[in-house]
């Protein structure tokens, strides 16, 4: 097309109008106006919208219902309900580009600049972020932005004035993009360009110009997807289904999204064996072209294979030969563990030491942790942890310590949290994969009551991190259970302040 004239491309384009005009005419969508004339009883009218939806059509032009009016931005920006919906409609494809992203694979320029759109619209749709704001989003905000673990982060747009409250999946994205895709268009920008530290940046390394029409070409492809993917079956039972899809344009959608990953995995067990389910599968179980549960299956089958070769491995350090052993003796032909994989869930003599070590086990029972202690560092800060000794790169300088209890006890007192509170529950896996979750936002705690404890205590840093958190299992004379501990990242001198970096959580806690 380039060779073209700008007459034969303006005619291109007049083309493309027209059949984007035709397929609205004749596609999937209705208008709303439409059907207000042929119903006129709006409360028929409404659940023949959901039906419509449910269907996989789109309906345009719908006014907010009640419960949304409170948000009133909704409007005045021009997203409609239909733009909430196409963008959960692409959130399996999101979060395959994500894995392909953060697993080293190089996608397509379109897809990334898609992955890119898809970020900015998760931030001005599900979040209502207003776009001039999302434009002008700087690299320090997302850097600055509090993680609190397994619930999420909140980003503190403008010095605060504008905020969202982004779950973990969409802080995911939005990471993928940051360290994958954004440098990238960093490292083609021509000398003169400069990013002004802004996040979002187009493919020549400069802050975006026009969101609203990134959206529009977001939109075009989500719609023709759709389109391409046929009708939606309905899903075959309630459960199934999980809430209606009106709830998942709450803010963050998560528990829809939970309750359709339940009943996905009742279907379709994840177990170390067994294959990834196959889009007939998803289809004949009325998931449709859902996408994201299939890569979390493979997710969480990943963890299940990696667990299994690090214990086969026993005290030996694991090799590329011994993973590739394994890897044959159990027939696996995709989803294979790497060696780096194995060697991070491995528990080295080391590790072992420590959970036998009486010290820490007295020090966790006790509550008196050696070289450490509380600081005031003023208004702004508040309580944080330094070292009162020196400490050598490995030691172990506490626990985070708290009550332990299931992931779903944990999610419980979660959703009971005000937004934006501070959330000292700490989500992990425990050794046999149990999810789990220490509780630390009962406070203080019921076998220490009179006292402060260090672990939540301690300041988040990205950079400056000096400890980080490793999943143990500790062997006390009742029996073994599961332990957070924090072991210095490097050697840390006295006066140093303790920080880790609350948004490697997840990598590290994935076991
Ligand atoms: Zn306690």
């Amino acid at each position: 097309m380039k060779d073209n004239t700008a007459e034969e491309c303006n005619a291109e384009l007049q083309r493309a109008k027209e059949s984007q005009k035709a397929w609205a005419r004749v596609g999937r969508r209705w208008e709303y106006q439409e059907l207000s004339a042929m119903v006129p009883d709006e409360a028929s009218r409404r659940s023949l919208v959901d039906h419509l939806e449910n269907k996989g059509f789109f309906v345009v032009g719908e006014p907010l219902r009640p419960a949304h009016c409170a948000v009133p931005s909704s409007q005045e920006t021009g997203h409609r309900p239909e733009h909430q919906r196409l963008l959960e409609m692409a959130e399996g494809r999101t979060e395959e580009a994500c894995h392909g992203l953060l697993t080293g694979e190089r996608l397509p320029h379109q897809q990334m600049t898609m992955f890119r759109y898809f970020c900015m619209a998760t931030l001005t749709i599900t979040h209502r972020v207003p776009e001039e704001t999302v434009v002008d989003f700087k690299v320090t905000e997302w850097n600055d932005r509090q993680v609190s673990a397994g619930v999420g982060a909140t980003i503190y747009f403008r010095d605060g004035a504008d905020r969202a409250v982004i779950s973990v999946d969409e802080e995911r994205w939005l990471g993928a993009y940051f360290t994958v895709i954004r440098p990238l268009y960093l490292s083609w920008q021509g000398e003169a360009a400069d990013d002004k530290g802004c996040f979002f940046l187009g493919t020549t390394g400069r802050p975006v110009a026009n969101p609203r029409s990134d959206l529009r070409r977001l939109w075009r492809r989500c719609r023709k997807i759709c389109e391409a993917a046929g009708p939606t079956p309905p899903p075959l039972t309630a459960e199934a289904a999980g809430t209606s899809s009106r709830d998942t344009s709450s803010v963050s959608g998560k528990g829809s999204r939970d309750d359709q990953w339940d009943a996905f995995v009742s279907e379709f067990p994840v177990t170390m064996g067994a294959l990834a389910p196959s889009k007939e599968d998803h289809d004949g179980a009325g998931f449709g072209d859902e996408r994201t549960h299939y890569f979390k299956w493979r997710r969480f089958q990943l963890e299940k294979r990696v667990l299994h070769v690090a214990a086969s491995a026993g005290r030996q350090r694991p090799t590329e030969a011994k993973v590739a052993a394994v890897v044959a003796k159990e027939r696996w032909k995709t989803n294979v563990p790497s060696l780096p994989d194995v060697l991070e869930a491995w528990v080295s003599p080391l590790k072992a030491a420590i959970e036998d070590d009486e010290g820490v086990l007295k020090s966790v029972v006790e509550q008196r942790w050696k070289g450490i202690d509380f600081k005031d560092f003023g208004e702004h800060k508040g309580r944080g942890v330094i070292a009162t000794m020196p400490f050598s790169k490995g030691d172990v300088i506490c626990d985070y310590h708290g009550k332990l209890i299931s992931e779903s006890e944990g999610k419980r007192l979660m959703d009971a949290m005000q937004e934006g509170e501070m959330c000292y529950l700490f989500f992990f896996r425990g050794r046999l994969g149990t999810k789990l979750c220490v509780d630390s936002q009962n406070f203080p705690c019921e076998c220490h009551p009179g006292k402060d404890t260090f672990g939540r205590r301690m300041n988040h840093s990205g950079k400056a991190a000096n400890v980080k958190p490793v999943v143990f299992q500790l062997n006390f004379p009742d029996g073994a259970k599961d332990a957070v501990l924090f072991l210095a990242q490097r050697n840390i001198a006295v006066n140093e302040e303790l920080r880790w970096d609350y948004g490697v959580r997840r990598e590290v806690f994935r076991r």
